[in-house]
This record gives C-alpha cells, sequence and structure tokens, in this order.
C-alpha cells in the first residue's frame, strides 16, 4: 500500500526544481483540498485515493506544463468522483483551473471503452476539448500513463480493454504530440498485459543478456566519449536497450526471433549546437563501420510532430549493429515531452487556447457526419498528412501545410497582414518570402503602409488555399484594369493555341450566345475573372468551343470560305463531342461510364460496349468482361472509343493490394497516399486465411502515369506483395 506522504513528498521535490517557491502555498491548497474532497475513497489496492492525483500532477509537472495545469492535474477527478462543483474551484483556484478540471472529467464520463463505436466517440470528444485547451488532454494522457503504471491491482478483464484502448488512442497521441517517453512506456505496459508471453519473452532474453549487454554499451560509449573528448566537443554520451515494444514490433516486422535480432541496442549523443551534430555524426562514422541506408536527417526535415535528430547505424568490431541518435538539448527536450517541451519554452506567451491546433479542428470539421470506421481512418491519414506548426512572436501556433512560406503565415494571420507584406524574419532573421517554413519557427512578418500589394507570382509561390483565395480576391478587388488585360491575353492565346478564330466572338448574332455559355454579362467580367485566376482560359475557351466550331462549319457550308482543317483535333475525321473525356468512334454523343470491374484511366488501351440504356460503358481492352467480344452476337455492341486529350478531370480507379498480414500496413499505404498527394476515397482491408490480406485502395488520378507511379510507390512499402487494377 502506498502513502499519502511518500507522494506528496515525491511531488514536492519535482516542484521544486520547476516552480518558485512562493507557488507552494497554491500548491498546498490544492493538496489540501483535493485530499478532502477524495478522504474516504481507496484506490483498488486500498491505499488512499489522493495518492492518484498527487502522481498525475508529478507527471504533468515532469512534462514542463504550467501551475494551472498542476492545479488542474491535482484535481483532476474531484468534479467527476466528489462533491466538488465546478463553480466552487472557480471561486477558489479560477476560471481556467475550473475549466481545465471540468475538461479532463468531460473526457473520463465519455469513457466507456467496450466497443469500437464507442471508442470512437470518445476519441472525438478528446480532439474536441484538445482544440480547446491542449492541457486537458496532457493532464488527461498522464492520468492514463499514472492508471497504466498501476493497472496490476485492475481486473483481467479490465486490463484487457484498458490497455487497447491504450494502443489505440492514447499511445497514437503521445505520438503525434511528440512525447516518445511517455509513449514508449504506454506501449510497453499496454504489451505486457496484451501480448504477456511475448513481453515476458523479450524481458527475459534482455536480463539473461544483462551482463554481456550492459559491458557492451559500456565499450562504445567509453570509446564515444574518448573521441568527442579528444577533439573538444562538449557532450553527453549513453546507450539504452530499445523499449520493449518495439522490439516485439521489429520481431513481428522482419520475422525474427530474439537471437536473430541484434540491434536492440541504441546510443544517444546529446550536444549543444547543430554544427556539433554533424561532427559527432563524422566521428561517429569514423569510429565505426556504417550500415548503408539506415542514415536519416530529421534535423534539417523534421517528423511532422516536430521530432528533430541525427540516426544511423554502425557495427563496431564486436560485429553488433547499433543505432546512434545525435541532437541538441533542446532537441532531446522535445523529442521526450513533444508539444509539451514547447509549453515549457514559450511559457508566458503560448496559451494553448483555440487555434493551436488547427488540424484538429479540420478533422472534426470533415468528419462529422461519417461512421466511427471512416473516422479512424481519416484520423490516421491526417495525423500522419504533413503539416508545419509555427509560431507567432506571440508563441501562438500557427498550422500550414507542409512547405508553406511565409507569405501563407502571413495570410493565415489576417488577409491585411498578407495584403501589407513587405518582407519576413525567421527565427529573428530577415529571410525571403518564399522560403519554405520549418516546424518550430517564429515567424514574424514585415509589413509596411506603403506596400504595393501581393504580386501575381505569389500565388504560384504559396502552399495554402488559405493565402491562394486570398491574393485572388485582392487582384479582383484592387486590380481590375489589370485583371482584364491579363485575362484577355491569355483568353486570346488559348483560342489561338487550339486554332479558333477570334473574330467570332464579337459577331452580334453568337457573341451574346456564347457569353451566356460562359455565364458572363459581358466579355470584359469574364476577362477579369481569368485575370484574378476565378477561371482559367483553357476552361473558358472548352466551354464555348463547341459552339465557335458549329459556326465554322456553319460559314464553311454557307460562303465556302478557305477550309479550317484545323479546328478538328483529328484532321480527316469529323470531330466528335467527348464525354467525360472519351470520345466514341461513329456515335456523335452518348453517355458514358466507366466499368467498375477495371476502372480504366487515361493512358489505358480501352473499348466500349453498348449497354442496354445505360449508353456506352469503357473497359480496358485487357479486362476480363470483354471475353465476349468477339462472338457473332455480341461483336456488334462493341465499339471502338479513345480519350480525348483536352480533359484533364480525375479519374476513379481501384487497386488491390495483395500483402502479408502486419499491424500498421493499413497506415503505411495511406501515408503513402497522403504523401504522393493521391486522394484516397476509399481504403478497406480484409485478411485472407494464411496470414495474408488484401487491401481495396479506390482514388483519383489523371491518367495511367500517375497510376504506375503510385503503385510503385505502394509496392515498395515492406510486405505488399502483389498488386492488381480493379477489383473482385
Ligand atoms: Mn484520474
Amino acid at each position: 500500500m502506498e502513502t499519502f506522504e511518500f507522494h506528496y513528498g515525491q511531488l514536492f521535490e519535482t516542484l521544486t526544481k520547476c516552480l518558485p517557491a512562493t507557488e507552494m502555498p497554491t500548491i498546498d491548497r490544492a493538496v489540501d483540498y483535493a485530499r478532502n474532497k477524495h478522504k474516504e475513497q481507496k484506490r483498488k489496492d486500498g491505499s488512499p485515493y489522493i495518492i492518484h492525483p498527487l502522481a498525475v500532477a508529478k507527471i504533468v509537472a515532469e512534462m514542463g506544463l504550467d501551475m494551472d495545469a498542476i492545479l488542474g492535474a491535482l484535481l483532476h477527478d474531484c468534479i467527476e468522483d466528489t462533491d466538488a462543483s465546478h463553480e466552487e474551484i472557480e471561486r477558489i483556484f479560477g476560471q481556467t483551473v475550473a475549466e481545465l478540471v471540468e475538461g479532463v472529467t468531460k473526457l473520463t464520463r465519455a469513457n466507456f471503452s467496450s466497443t469500437e463505436q464507442a471508442q470512437m466517440e470518445n476519441l472525438r470528444k478528446m480532439f474536441m476539448a484538445m482544440s480547446k485547451d491542449i492541457r486537458v488532454v496532457l493532464i488527461k494522457i498522464a492520468d492514463r500513463l499514472h492508471n497504466m503504471r498501476t493497472m496490476q491491482y485492475q481486473t483481467p478483464a479490465k486490463q484487457i480493454s484498458k490497455c487497447r484502448e491504450t494502443m489505440d488512442i492514447y499511445a497514437p497521441l503521445a505520438h503525434r504530440l511528440g512525447m516518445q517517453k511517455i509513449k514508449w512506456e504506454l506501449e510497453d505496459i499496454a504489451l505486457r498485459y496484451l501480448e504477456p508471453e511475448q513481453y515476458n519473452g523479450i524481458m527475459a532474453f534482455l536480463s539473461s543478456h544483462k551482463a554481456q549487454g550492459e559491458a557492451f554499451m559500456h565499450t562504445i560509449q567509453d570509446a564515444i566519449t574518448q573521441r568527442l573528448d579528444s577533439v573538444n566537443i562538449h557532450h553527453t554520451a549513453y546507450g539504452r536497450i530499445k523499449h520493449v515494444y518495439s522490439i516485439h514490433r521489429k520481431m513481428q516486422l522482419q520475422g525474427k526471433t530474439l537471437d536473430e535480432l541484434y540491434d536492440v541496442y541504441a546510443f544517444r549523443v546529446i550536444v549543444d549546437t547543430i554544427p556539433d551534430c554533424y561532427n559527432v555524426l563524422g566521428h561517429i562514422h569514423d569510429l565505426f563501420n556504417l550500415v548503408p541506408g539506415r542514415f536519416k536527417d530529421y534535423i534539417s526535415t523534421p517528423k511532422p510532430n516536430m521530432y528533430q535528430s541525427l540516426h544511423t547505424t554502425v557495427i563496431g568490431k564486436q560485429g553488433i549493429p547499433f543505432e546512434v541518435q545525435i541532437r541538441t538539448w533542446e532537441m532531446h527536450e522535445i523529442a521526450e515531452y513533444g508539444v509539451a517541451a514547447h509549453w515549457k519554452y514559450k511559457q508566458g506567451v503560448g496559451n494553448g487556447n483555440e487555434k493551436d491546433f488547427e488540424w484538429v479542428r479540420r478533422l472534426l470539421e470533415s468528419q462529422q457526419d461519417t461512421d466511427a470506421e471512416d473516422y479512424v481512418q481519416s484520423l490516421k491519414i491526417d495525423m500522419f498528412d504533413d503539416e508545419v506548426f509555427v509560431f507567432t512572436p506571440k508563441g501562438r501556433i500557427v498550422s500550414l501545410p507542409a512547405g508553406s512560406t511565409p507569405i501563407d503565415f502571413a495570410y493565415a494571420i489576417h488577409s491585411g497582414v498578407g495584403n501589407a507584406m513587405i518582407g519576413a524574419k525567421v527565427n529573428n532573421r530577415i529571410t525571403t518570402i518564399d522560403a519554405p517554413l520549418k516546424n518550430g519557427d517564429v515567424v514574424e512578418v514585415l509589413t509596411s503602409k506603403n506596400a504595393k500589394g501581393p504580386s501575381r507570382d505569389w500565388l504560384t509561390i504559396c502552399k495554402s488555399n488559405q493565402a491562394r483565395t486570398k491574393i485572388k480576391q485582392w487582384f479582383k478587388k484592387e486590380k481590375r484594369e489589370e485583371n482584364v488585360a491579363h485575362g484577355r491575353a491569355s483568353f486570346e492565346a488559348e483560342m489561338r493555341r487550339i486554332g479558333l478564330p477570334l473574330s467570332l466572338t464579337i459577331d452580334p448574332e453568337l457573341g451574346p450566345q456564347l457569353l451566356k455559355k460562359l455565364a458572363f454579362d459581358n466579355w470584359e467580367d469574364m476577362y477579369a475573372a481569368i485575370g484574378y485566376g476565378g477561371l482559367t482560359a483553357v476552361k473558358a475557351v472548352g466551354r464555348i468551343r463547341d459552339d465557335i466550331n458549329r459556326a465554322v462549319k456553319n460559314l464553311q457550308n454557307d460562303k465556302q470560305p478557305a477550309p479550317l482543317r484545323n479546328i478538328s483535333d483529328t484532321p480527316g475525321k469529323p470531330n466528335r463531342h467527348a464525354v467525360n473525356g472519351i470520345i466514341v468512334e461513329d456515335i456523335e454523343s452518348c453517355m458514358i461510364k466507366f466499368a467498375k470491374c477495371c476502372t480504366p484511366v487515361p493512358g489505358d488501351d480501352i473499348i466500349g460496349f453498348i449497354t442496354k440504356g445505360f449508353g456506352v460503358s469503357i473497359h480496358r481492352d485487357d479486362c476480363p468482361n470483354t471475353f465476349n467480344r468477339n462472338e457473332p452476337i455480341q461483336a456488334a455492341r462493341w465499339v471502338r472509343v479513345r480519350w480525348d486529350n483536352q480533359e484533364s478531370q480525375p479519374f476513379d480507379t481501384t487497386l488491390e493490394l495483395e500483402c502479408r498480414t502486419r499491424d500498421g500496413l493499413l497506415l503505411d499505404v495511406a501515408t503513402t497516399m497522403t504523401t504522393n498527394r493521391i486522394r484516397t476515397k476509399e481504403l478497406n482491408g480484409k485478411d485472407l486465411p494464411g496470414g495474408k490480406s488484401v487491401f481495396t485502395v479506390r482514388f483519383e488520378v489523371k491518367d495511367v502515369a500517375e497510376l504506375e507511379s503510385i503503385r510503385n510507390k505502394l509496392m515498395a512499402i515492406p510486405d505488399v506483395l502483389s498488386s492488381r487494377r480493379g477489383q473482385n
């Protein structure tokens, strides 16, 4: 049984390191309040309940959170489990603390982890809270961590369900928030209850190799320290055994037994500056033999969760490969505590409110109407979507699409800021406004009352739709004359490109008809629309092209002028009308649909089948369903079709991937799709007998080249065995 005194002592010791002594009376007030409220309650092991909030507050303090969060942690179960009220807590400890406790209470109440649906609902609420104040989520993670640490007192059924929930929700969340240390601990404890045999096997192996492992780690550590001392690089180096869950995962992924799995050791070198990181890397590669293909530079390209380090794998004289991670102290703090470390550094400026987590908001907006399974899917995709988190000079976090520039940042703040922008400072240094931003950058926009406004090439520099829309709006409003001239020029160029006569647009009869097709009252308005980017010249000309061609034909018939052959896209053949990007030979215009069995995309050889009542259905030439095309009765219904090269609409297509079943595979597939900017419309997995599974991915591509490119990338994922177009 554990005592109040022990846990209070532990908390006090932690707090003296991070809080000024003047705050201690308030802490004591909260401890007394909570202790009094939880008075009669006991933990499952018979300890007084108060040890739990004390332990959670200690974890929260170790994360580096602020005073309000520590108070919130101390009081986190008061509303749920005692007669304490929001009003009372607000009166004694202030509004912020009361809101934090309220937020945690809501999450606790949503905590009925039985079915998938219930968990997802829970998760959704969690994110809701998160988008309001991230500290609520951090306290909740700390709460879960302490409950996991004391899991042995729960019933076996509860152990399993809590551990599953931890693996499904809390560990991924900790990962997304960059809190590696907590993520590892959560995963290791969960594995212990979910896969006790594997867990114990690994633990037994590690302890039987303990002496050997420690000797090995000492040797390597000494070698590193000796070398770095000799060149006067101030550093801390240490070896560690990788966490149990990651060893378990590696065994599963690589199908290896423990004896075959050598790289369970990892070394860390922590230095003062970034140049030192690269210097150390050089010395490591000089001391040991490099394992090719394992070097990763997360300093120049941080992970989406802000993680930075250099990773390399080397082999020493002992023949045992091991990983070395090299980072600065600041990177180390961020790697261990993630978003909470940012708290620590930016304390006093960031308030963790409102817009800090745009991705959460967007996720919620797009996911309100879908069921739980879809939700998990899109959540997983979103979690790994490329995003960059930067700070305003006041410490507010702004999330932008990866590759965003100071221009995107300026428009994310306010369109007025973007329009008055004359330059930018990143991390206090003047930079160009098109330089891509990195996670954690502090961005300051330099503005001037005399700024001339955005320039047109900003439209191609910026990465976010928000910036693009706002820049277009500015041009629309401010630059009418310029837009008209600009738009007219691109319209005329496009007309010339495809060989249409400009004279007809001012024809008294045809002119108004064309404008109607384009949905504009006059030509000037249409030019302006093209000029500011609301309409592309290609689209505009596309809409009136057929009418002009018809008029040209009529003119030819009436007056027999010089032939205008170049209008037609296939010389010598009548100009066919394309429907859905398909031209059917011998049929002027008909309904087109794409066969579900083989989902053809531009570039594929195709053939059409005249269906009864649904127009022409387009199959790939090699589709098995075209087997009867040479049978006399059917032959007449098969028609020749071709792609119309003008179209650039996206096409739906389907790939089936046969895979060796493993954890995270679905996620890898989803990540590959997202990072390659492919719009996924459906992603399903199905287990097959014999440890295999099949994933069906439905997505959009513009042509077969893009399809093959993403197919190659999917095939490069480990454990993807084969791929096949179409479905069934
Ligand atoms: Mn609790």
